[in-house]
């Protein structure tokens, strides 16, 4: 989840938002505005609710970016990167780079959250307390208490991506030792959980309350594949922890001048390689961009002759850059593993290579099939 907007730095960590979030920003105004406030203190104008909903929906993303910026600071603590924070539909996420050293490490970073979110409803309900004398602005910190609350009693379900999925697989990985083994069990019981949701959501529809129910079997769901996502990724941090970047890269590589007509690329160029990318440079041989063989095939017959590469390429600013010690664990999650994802491999400012994911996937395969992960997991603390 990439942000749209950035906000700005907080304790040195970007925080950016996502345009999905508008959408439960509005749901939230809407409902704080039409019914929690009217209800609980009425006989104010619609103006006055609705000002203060909107107050009451900044607060609240406030209160999730207290939760994330908790997450983020303990991770750095413990040596991880941290990209930054990006508030969505669904609340929000920290973007860590690398994993947690240890069982312990990965449990801190996990449980610090909704210890967070706990604490915050604390404040919320003194806050609440303190300002008993206006009904209006009391209701407000009470219903941040209830949503502080339910934020952090929500997050320690055990299922991943749920901080209590961490906090499960990290003690599951003090216990036997392998972080791996504890994914895999937390993956497993997180599944459960998730069962457990959808078929909750289906009964409450038979009971007549349908969005409710539909949102819970929609959660559970999500759950359910965020679980397998985590196990598919643990097994490849796994297996491509420590292996460098040259391991994987296809090397030589053929740059191309970038004025060649798309028809004589594919015509002499092409046939005579078996790439399936290829960088171009101009005349002076900086590179431009990056033609792929794929960007190619929708292009109409009677436009390949005055079209040239420069205008098919990638722009070399949009392409994701290495070196070939880079760990392939964590350039895959600095660039994601998308099927249309190619790196250049620089050494020494020297184009020396290009990492494609079936290269990758090579590499996984041949690691896998002889089971050498390297071992994981250092002694604990
Ligand atoms: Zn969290």
């Amino acid at each position: 989840m990439t942000p749209s907007i950035r906000l700005g730095r907080i304790f040195g960590i970007e925080v950016g938002f996502n345009w999905s979030l508008i959408f439960i920003f509005a749901l939230v105004t809407w409902t704080l505005a039409t019914t929690v406030l009217p209800v609980d203190a009425p006989g104010h104008g619609a103006l006055v609710y609705w000002a203060l909903a909107v107050a009451g929906a900044i607060l609240f993303y406030l209160c999730l970016l207290a939760h994330e910026l908790s997450h983020a600071l303990v991770a750095r603590s413990n040596g991880l990167k941290v990209a930054g924070i990006t508030l969505w539909l669904f609340g929000g996420v920290s973007r860590l780079e690398g994993e947690a050293g240890s069982a312990r490490a990965e449990a801190l970073i996990a449980g610090v959250g909704p210890l967070t979110s706990f604490a915050v409803a604390a404040l919320a309900f003194g806050l609440a307390i303190a300002t008993s004398a206006s009904a209006l602005t009391s209701d407000l910190f009470s219903w941040l208490t209830f949503v502080n609350l339910a934020l952090g009693l929500f997050n320690l379900v055990p299922a991943f991506p749920l901080d209590g999925g961490r906090l499960l697989s990290s003690l599951l990985w003090w216990r036997s030792g392998s972080r791996q083994r504890g994914v895999h069990n937390a993956v497993r019981v997180g599944r459960v959980f998730a069962y457990l949701m959808i078929a909750a959501g289906v009964l409450e529809v038979f009971l007549g309350q349908a969005v409710s129910g539909i949102w819970i079997a929609f959660v559970g769901w999500f759950l359910l594949s965020a679980g397998s996502a985590e196990e598919a990724g643990s097994t490849i941090r796994t297996f491509l922890r420590r292996v460098p970047v040259s391991t994987a890269m296809t090397s030589p590589v053929v740059t191309l001048p970038d004025w060649v007509t798309v028809q004589t690329f594919l015509e002499s160029v092409a046939p005579a390689h078996s790439f399936t990318t290829y960088p171009v440079h101009e005349a002076s041989g900086e590179l431009t961009g990056v033609v792929r063989l794929s960007d190619l095939v929708r292009m109409p017959a009677g436009e390949r002759s005055t079209k040239h590469l420069i205008d098919v390429a990638r722009p070399i600013a949009e392409v994701p850059v290495t070196n070939p010690r880079e760990d392939l664990a964590a350039l895959i999650q600095r660039v994601g593993g998308g099927i249309e994802q190619r790196v250049l491999v620089f050494d020494d400012g020297q184009l020396v290579g290009i990492v494609s994911p079936a290269d990758v996937a090579r590499v996984l395969t041949l690691r896998q099939t002889l089971g050498d992960a390297p071992r994981s997991s250092p002694p604990e603390a």
